[in-house]
């Protein structure tokens, strides 16, 4: 059945309830979809769970919705993790935004960094990679996509319980005199109250002055994806993977 987000700012779902959906929901539904009165969807909206709804109206401006029954209740989630993403070339963004959304980031905060080689993006265009991901793979959340902001500002602005946990390739340095050690035997011994940002960096690394911020920080620890370098998608993806499997929801 198709599932749609409503957005924040309507009321919170009970039975009875009829919603208008926004244009483009609408259009998708009764033109793309050719739904009429009666169909029935699925609705979320990151609060109350998910709903089932019966298509009321249908106009050519205007297609109406009425809240039957929660087919879902929203999962208490705790803390999920925050993906700190460098931006990267267009088409690997949206692969983050859409794999990220799919394995259960919480929020994804996009970040500059000193060798970031894209220095717009279109933050509104990923909102909705974030949303559609979300309808297809039963979140019953969005995660949130935050605009760009400097990596050292960002760092600088945590909170006292965030630990950040930032893939470096770089496996002839030796932090603490230890080599970076494997990022399951780092997730085991992790202590937090907080959140857990896995950071990641862009495609041409970071560079000596971040990552020695990064190596000085205490709330920092850096982890080792494998002996291969890989792009910065394919180690966003593998780090969150690893993350569900010790830490996360696929336990
Ligand atoms: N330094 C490289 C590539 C950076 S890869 C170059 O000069 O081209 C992009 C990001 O992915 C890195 O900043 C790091 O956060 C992550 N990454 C890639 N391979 C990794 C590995 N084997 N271990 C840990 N992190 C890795």
């Amino acid at each position: 059945m198709i599932r749609l987000f409503i957005a924040e700012n309507t009321p919170p779902f009970t039975e009875g309830l009829t919603l208008a959906l926004n244009p483009d929901q609408g259009r998708y539904l009764a033109v793309v979809m050719r739904l009429g009165v009666d169909d029935e969807v699925l609705l979320f909206n990151g609060r109350d769970g998910e709903w089932r709804a019966r298509i009321h109206l249908v106009t050519k401006k205007l297609v109406t919705v009425e809240l039957l029954r929660q087919t879902k209740a929203q999962p208490q989630t705790g803390y999920p993790p925050v993906l700190a993403v460098a931006l990267v070339k267009r088409a690997r963004l949206e692969t983050i935004i859409e794999k990220a959304t799919e394995l259960g980031v919480g929020a994804i905060q996009l970040l500059i960094t000193r060798r970031t080689n894209a220095d717009h993006t279109n933050v509104g265009r990923l909102r909705l990679i974030a949303q559609e991901a979300a309808e297809q793979t039963e979140r019953l959340d969005v995660p949130l996509v935050l605009s760009p902001v400097k990596l050292e500002a960002y760092v600088k602005e945590l909170s006292s319980d965030d630990r950040i946990v930032y893939g470096d390739e770089d496996s002839t340095h030796e932090t603490e005199g230890r080599q970076i050690r494997p990022m399951t035997e780092v997730l085991g011994r992790l202590e937090a109250s907080g959140r857990i940002i896995i950071l990641i960096g862009p495609e041409g690394g970071f560079d000596d002055h971040e990552r020695g911020n990064l190596r000085q920080h205490d709330q920092a620890v850096a982890v080792n994806l494998g002996p291969r370098i890989l792009r910065a998608d394919t180690a966003a993806i593998s780090a969150l993977t690893l993350y569900q499997a010790t830490l996360g929801d696929w336990r």
